[in-house]
């Protein structure tokens, strides 16, 4: 089942999007009290409803892509350094606060950081960048995770039951705030800079660690990878961040980005206003942002 979150003009609405991605209906069932719509079916399915459905479906172009999520319980959480090429690239461009040098590229335990959610946007929505705050703007196309059901301490052998299913995530960065503020919340929580969508793919409809990854800078292809390079994969992070912090359904974990970063060039690819950024998963589908 793929849902997307969807603005019409009048109203925000959840609907389930058909196979070929053409058409989206709204669905009927939501549990009681939950703002976010995406989160109000997610927690009513894994409570046993059935999904129903309101009216006809309408073409998927006629309506605006929202984030599916948009008001997670808390931040985004990211995984950084996930790829040994990525990590490689990241520590050697000078960029790095988190190693000393080569020999400490590859994290011994996964690096948790955050998002604030303030910062999602829809999957073809501009990225707008307050130039001047920031002239190093950086793109990470990413697989997202989202959390079905709520869980502390979560087994690693059990973390897949609590994992409702997956996106396309874009974690914009500012790198010169990343080294500046030497944390990394402030370059990467920019209003806008989290593209998200352009639906969420249920957890059975995919191998999420078979995916392939790939990302274009105006159709340049700049990062291709495999899920199953990940350093640390899905139930390890999910059973990390859940030692420390209670997951909640709708929650959203950014996995990590591959090799090809703009800081990863010799010089560094920056983008530019006008630029566009694609980022395509396997069996997921695309976003698309501008860069303004
Ligand atoms: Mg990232």
């Amino acid at each position: 089942m793929r849902i997307a979150t969807v603005a019409d003009g009048q109203r925000v609405w959840l609907g389930v999007v058909d196979e070929d991605a053409a058409t989206v209906q709204e669905v009927t069932v939501a549990a009681a009290g939950v703002a976010d719509p995406a989160i109000g079916f997610i927690v009513a399915l894994e409570a046993g409803s059935k999904p129903g459905f309101a009216a006809d479906p309408v073409a998927l172009d006629s309506v605006r892509l929202l984030p599916p999520i948009r008001k997670p319980s808390k931040n985004i959480i990211c995984v950084g350094k996930n790829y040994r090429a990525h990590a490689a690239e990241f520590t050697g461009s000078g960029y790095d606060s988190s190693a000393a040098g080569p020999e400490d590229a590859v994290p011994e335990a996964p690096i948790l950081f955050s998002k604030a959610p303030s910062c999602l946007v829809g999957a073809y929505e501009d990225v707008v960048v307050p130039w001047g705050l920031s002239e190093e703007i950086d793109y990470e196309a990413e697989l997202g995770v989202i959390i079905g059901r709520r869980g502390r301490n979560i087994p690693v052998d059990s973390a897949n039951d609590y994992v409702w299913g997956y996106t396309v995530i874009n974690d914009i960065t500012a790198r010169d705030l990343q080294s500046r503020h030497k944390q990394w919340l402030l370059g990467k929580s920019i209003d806008t800079f989290c593209p998200m969508g352009p639906s969420i793919v249920s957890a059975d409809e995919l191998d999420a660690h078979d995916l392939e990854l790939s990302c274009w800078v105006n159709g340049e292809l700049r990062q291709q990878a495999n899920t199953r390079d990940l350093i640390f994969d899905v139930p390890t992070i999910v059973a990390v961040a859940s030692a420390s912090m209670t997951l909640e359904p709708g929650d959203i974990i950014a996995t990590g980005t591959p090799a090809g970063v703009g800081i990863g060039f010799d010089p560094p690819k920056f983008l530019a206003r006008n630029d566009v950024v694609k980022v395509s998963i396997s069996g997921i589908g695309t976003i698309e942002n501008r860069i303004t």
